[in-house]
């Protein structure tokens, strides 16, 4: 085994060479690649898990030029925080970074640390990120390990085990660690990732063709590149229904808040309720939370797809005749400006404009 281990080692090790030469010509020009400094790489990692690299570009911008540096997140009220990351989701990736901007003001002098198992310990920061600041920002010689990165080495390797499990991660990054090369670690780390993202595509379209390491590659040479990474089959994301409603009242409209864990925590809402409620259930809650319903009406349904969760909305329209106690009310221009709001909600609060003109 280890024998077998030692060749696969010895093979890949061939790539990297060509692979560096590819991405010295072909790498993309992104915003935190002109600069990339420790803080600048640690924000767009951040930002760019589960996210994709164009859908990142704009918020990367305009987050480093409202927040320029470590103390100035720390430092930031939640609320503007939360509305730089309006629309990326997975809010907690925002907290944490806070929470870790506050921990290097604390222990690291402001700075992020400059050592993998330090980066290691701050919230946010998996194995992958620390990896990928470790070698990016400060050269050290550790692999970070993506899904783009195991796919192309399992590709490479020809290796049919599937990539969701530890052992095979483990075994992969133990790989990429001996054939690192000293003096380019984080450009070998992003040239990977970089085949991963343009050429070695999932789902049957890797771009064999234009590939730097084509030659070198046992899946190609076994032409089992649509077979390639085997992957445990995902369990079914859990369905919710849901009840939003869009309640409006002398040109406002209310708002919650979401509680403090779990889901989208601490972020404002539409107000709702997880089922599907009938007109007249409908209106028996409106009652309860205090709302004097003046007119009703269905808005289209519409649904909203999480990780693991997605959920089925029947939307209401709803005129109340005052401002209720218990929810919050602000005009429409005060929820674009200050305030975050998942875009879970937004086929309704994109509405909200439409709704008050018409409100009567
Ligand atoms: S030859 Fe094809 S499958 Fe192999 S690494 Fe290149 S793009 Fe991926």
């Amino acid at each position: 085994m280890l024998n077998e281990i030692n060749k696969t080692e010895q093979h890949l090790a061939l790539i990297v060479q060509p692979l560096l030469a590819w991405y010295d010509a072909n790498a993309r020009i992104l915003p935190w690649r002109e600069q990339p400094t420790p803080y600048h790489v640690w924000i767009s990692e951040i930002m760019l898990q589960q996210t994709r690299v164009e859908a990142v570009k704009p918020y990367f911008d305009r987050f480093i030029r409202t927040l320029p540096d470590i103390a100035a997140l720390a430092h930031a009220p939640v609320e503007q925080l939360l509305k730089l990351w309006e629309g990326l989701g997975y809010y907690s990736r925002a907290r944490n970074l806070q929470k870790a901007a506050g921990l290097m003001l604390d222990k690291y002098g402001g700075e992020l640390p400059r050592s993998y198992e330090e980066l290691r310990t701050l919230p946010g920061i998996g194995p992958y990120t620390a990896g990928a600041i470790a070698s990016i920002a400060y050269g050290i010689p550790v692999p970070a390990v993506d899904g783009n990165v195991l796919r192309v080495v399992a590709r490479l390797t020809a290796c049919s085990e599937d990539i969701g499990k530890e052992s095979v991660k483990k075994q992969m990054a133990g790989m990429l660690k001996q054939i690192l090369p000293d003096d380019r670690t984080g450009d070998f780390n992003q040239a990977l990732m970089e085949l991963g993202a343009m050429i070695c595509l999932p789902r049957g379209v890797a771009k064999c063709a234009s590939c730097p390491v084509a030659g070198l590659c046992r899946a190609r040479e076994l032409d089992i590149v649509t077979t390639l990474p085997v992957k445990a089959a995902q369990k079914a994301r859990r369905q919710e229904q849901k009840t939003v409603f869009v309640i409006l009242a002398q040109g406002r409209v209310a708002l919650k808040q979401r509680p403090a864990k779990g889901l989208l925590a601490g972020l404002w809402e539409l107000p709702n309720e997880n089922s599907c409620l009938t007109t007249a259930k409908a209106q028996e809650l409106l009652a309860l939370w205090g709302v004097r319903v003046d007119a009703i009406h269905k808005l289209p349904a519409a649904k909203h797809v999480f990780t693991h969760l997605e959920w089925q909305m029947t939307g209401y329209a709803v005129y109340a005749a005052n401002c209720t106690a218990g929810l919050i009310w602000l005009k429409p221009e005060q929820l674009t400006e200050n305030l975050a709001l998942p875009t879970a909600f937004k086929p309704y609060t994109e509405q909200i404009g439409v709704l008050l003109a018409t409100q009567h």
